[in-house]
């Protein structure tokens, strides 16, 4: 018999963590699960813990681990507390893949690790490659590690070149929905309010990326994220809006040819391909039909108005740690905006704010990109106290 393939889901209790819990229940002979974890939602770990019984569990806020501890105590499962927990836990010999569905910067740690431990890599956790994807790949290359994406639109690409790895790419373009805010001007976007922008047209997510979806800063991410999963360059990679989510990316290669990868919008595929490939397993998720969709519709993002996918572009051109500098800006100030401290706009300002005032490390080391990540969140967090103050 096939040896089950060991599982550790960092995040397990998000939107991508759950789903993927899903997919593996859905295989119980091809999947073990190993290891659990979440940051603060213990309830929900407790839940997941006794019902799919893996080898260890993480709670990451240390405040909820005796309550993790007391509820697991009859079960045989390994409870653990903090960050630090989570760069051990991933290094397990019963682990095969490690899907990172942390969100934020809070990812970069354990999948150094986890690369560290020669563990396949399945990422969700895009922030990790935005702000370090040269010391990533070049860890990845180093360990002869995979890693497979998760992100629907790099999933896409990763689908278009299966059979085509010999064949350089010319170009791909990521589609992007253009989110709650398609079409409005700057004037409008000022007075937007938090409910509009937690409303997602045609995807439900985490609170983060969903801000992140309605800013574009999203798409700014993952241009950044594929420029080192696939290897390219900033003028190889286009973003085009497509706002009903059915062709999740295509890829031109040399001789002109284009394939798109298509389907209805639902994470639970590219999340179980990046943990099968390279076989595909049969589901039963919903079917697209060409008459529900008779047209399908193209456009340019709007970069004056949506200013994150410039300053995205900006940071890929200035290389170093200036993704790493614009990341952590938006984290911060995702988060502000999340507690009614800032608007929407000013999402956009801070992060083009930070960029012009964080110095840019050319050939960053690891330490470069932690004391990177801490400037750019002091100094939002102070220009964010300054606003208040006035
Ligand atoms: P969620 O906010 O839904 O879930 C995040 C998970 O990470 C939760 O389990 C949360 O725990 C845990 N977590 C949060 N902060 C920390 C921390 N500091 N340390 C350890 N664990 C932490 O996010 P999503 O699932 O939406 O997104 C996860 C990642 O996947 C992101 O990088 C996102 O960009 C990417 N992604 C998501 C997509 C989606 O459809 N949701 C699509 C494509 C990419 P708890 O809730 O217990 O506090
Ligand atoms: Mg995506």
């Amino acid at each position: 018999m096939q040896e089950k393939k060991g599982i550790a889901i960092l995040g397990s209790t998000g939107s991508i963590g759950t789903q993927a819990l899903d997919v593996i229940e859905a295989y119980p002979a091809y999947f073990e699960l190993q290891v659990l974890t979440a940051g603060k939602n213990a309830d929900l770990l407790i839940e997941q813990a006794k019902k799919f019984q893996p080898n260890s569990v993480v709670i990451t806020d240390e405040t909820q681990y005796q309550k993790v501890k007391d509820a697991l105590w009859s079960e045989d499962i390994h409870v653990y507390a903090g960050q630090e927990a989570l760069c051990q836990v991933v290094e397990s010999n019963e682990v095969h893949t490690v899907l990172t569905a942390l969100v934020g910067y809070a990812g970069l740690k354990p999948t150094i690790h986890a690369i560290e431990a020669g563990k396949t890599i399945a990422l969700a956790n895009k922030e990790t490659l935005v702000v370090a994807g040269e010391l990533i790949t070049k860890l990845a290359r180093e360990k002869a590690v995979n890693i497979y994406p998760v992100d629907s639109e790099h999933s896409a690409i990763f689908q278009c070149l299966v059979g085509e790895f010999q064949n350089p790419i010319e170009k791909i373009y990521l589609t992007a929905s253009g989110g709650p805010f398609r079409g409005f001007t700057y004037e409008q976007l000022q007075n937007v309010s938090l409910e509009q922008a937690l409303k997602h047209p045609n995807w439900s997510m985490g609170a983060k990326i969903t801000i992140d979806s309605a800013s574009l800063m999203n798409k700014g991410l993952e241009v950044i994220e594929a420029k080192w999963l696939f290897g390219l360059e900033p003028d190889q990679i286009d973003v085009i809006v497509h706002p009903q989510s059915i062709v999740h990316s295509l890829v031109q290669f040399e001789d002109g040819s284009m394939k798109a990868q298509m389907g209805l919008p639902d994470m639970k595929l590219p999340i179980q391909f990046a943990l099968t490939y390279p076989a595909r397993f049969k589901t039963d998720f919903p079917r697209f039909n060409f008459m529900d969709y008779p047209q399908l519709t193209f456009e340019q993002p709007d970069r004056k108005v949506f200013k994150n996918l410039d300053l995205a572009y900006r940071a890929m051109a200035d290389q170093g740690t200036a993704a790493c500098a614009l990341n952590a800006a938006n984290e911060e100030a995702v988060a502000a905006y999340l507690d009614r401290k800032i608007s929407f706009v000013e999402i956009a300002q801070l992060n083009e704010y930070c960029m012009q005032n964080v110095v840019n490390i050319l050939h960053p080391k690891y330490e470069d990109y932690v004391a990177t990540d801490a400037k750019a969140r002091a100094f939002i967090q102070a220009e964010i106290l300054n606003k208040q103050r006035v």
